[in-house]
């Protein structure tokens, strides 16, 4: 069972992961831009390097979306009170692996297995 205290900062830190990642979606949305067939519109870089970027970007922002579906299901289990038990067995996840990953829905068992 987690404190009433600890349970506001894992949301809080929860929600400022979240935050940062929303942030990085927003800062690096040009990139994802469909690459202009005219040169001049991407500057310096060659029409590959811009496809090439584009490419990266938008496998980063794949991944921040999965990230914050993973935050979004653990502020809710936050919020229920489910927060720190394992989605499939229902045993508490240990602490050092919810600290190395805040939003990990599995325990160290259920993920590997
Ligand atoms: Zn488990």
């Amino acid at each position: 069972m987690k404190k009433k205290s600890e349970t506001k900062s894992i949301k809080h830190l929860l929600e400022n992961q979240r935050e940062e990642l929303l942030r990085q979606a927003e800062i690096t949305q040009e990139d994802r831009k469909p690459v202009e067939l005219d040169q001049s519109q991407v500057g310096r870089l060659s029409r590959m390097d811009a496809m090439q970027v584009q490419e990266m970007s938008l496998e980063q922002e794949r991944r921040r979306e999965i990230a914050i579906q993973r935050i979004n299901a653990a502020l809710i289990r936050v919020a229920e009170g489910e927060y720190g038990s394992c989605l499939h067995c229902g045993e508490g996840i240990s602490s050092k692996r919810l600290e190395f990953d805040l939003a990990t829905p599995l325990c160290v068992d259920c993920a590997s297995g």
